[in-house]
């Protein structure tokens, strides 16, 4: 592995050229981009064994440096609630558990707010309503703090699930009535329902349901933190449990839950964090 590693290193310096990651078989990273809702690479230097790390109570992931052999970075979720104004504390355990702290900075990033108001009975659930969806909150918070070590992602670029016009409506800030909802958690792609919607990479079925909000839903495993979830399908075409190809169908777009026309909801969590899924796919 160390001999490979430094192979590589040897051909992708010749030249002075940047090395590609993807070509040399390290696993491709999303874009960087550390401000709330978005992904911050934390270099962790040099370690004979793979370090562990956390960001507050959540493991993230770590993964071997694509430049330089025996490195390792993180490539760590950032949250939408996330305040720029402080410094991000990574904890890095290390060979013998000897833990040190990595602080980096975030930038500012200031998602557009929209204000509405509607009539009450469109935004005040009923109590049977609002009680399915606390159990769900409940549920859907738990599968989404999944972190299988067991799985490394072969990739963090991403297939584009659906074909259609994507939105740029993530972190999006909704207020309706004056009360703050939480911020838009992924990217809505527009498409007819029934359109295939295909995993975005190779995975594991997590979990799927069908949620008040969301309704038919399903979630994927990539591996280390990293899950893909698609909502408001009008089919379901996968099991918990079943092993995907990037590419793979796993249901058609609809427009179950609580929306107002067929789209898929696309979202990617690392370390429970939902960032922006537009870091991971090619240019719309
Ligand atoms: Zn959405």
């Amino acid at each position: 592995m160390q001999r490979r590693h430094l192979v590589l290193l040897a051909l992708g310096t010749a030249g002075g050229l940047p090395l590609r990651a993807a070509a040399l078989g390290a696993t491709a990273l999303p874009d960087a981009l550390a401000v709330p809702g978005g992904v911050a690479l934390v270099d962790l230097g040099p370690a004979p064994t793979r370090p562990t790390a956390r960001l507050g109570d959540r493991p993230v992931m770590v993964l071997p440096h694509a430049e330089r052999a025996g490195d390792w970075v993180a490539v760590v979720g950032i949250s939408l609630a996330a305040d720029p104004r402080g410094r991000q504390v990574l904890a890095v355990h290390g060979d013998g558990g000897r833990v040190r702290e990595l602080k980096f900075a975030l930038g500012p990033k200031a998602y557009a707010e929209q204000r509405l108001t509607v009539a009450p009975k469109h935004v005040e659930l009923s109590p049977a309503d609002l009680a399915r969806h606390e159990r769900e909150r409940v549920h859907l918070g738990q599968v989404l703090q999944r972190f299988n070590r067991a799985r490394e992602p072969a990739t963090l670029r991403l297939l584009v699930p659906t074909p259609g016009p994507r939105s740029s409506s993530f972190g999006l800030r909704r207020v309706f009535n004056g009360q703050s909802r939480n911020p838009h958690s992924g990217m809505d792609i527009a498409a007819p329902t029934g359109t295939p919607v295909v995993s975005a990479a190779a995975g594991e079925v997590l979990d799927t349901g069908d949620y008040f909000f969301n309704g038919h839903t399903v979630i994927v495993d990539h591996g280390m933190g990293l899950l893909t979830l698609y909502c408001h399908l009008s089919a379901v075409d996968a099991a918990p449990g079943a092993v995907l190809e990037a590419g793979t169908p796993i249901g058609k777009v609809g427009a179950t839950g609580r929306v107002t026309g067929a789209h898929l909801h696309f979202s990617v969590y690392l370390n429970a964090a939902p960032v922006d899924p537009a870091l991971f796919l090619p240019a719309a």
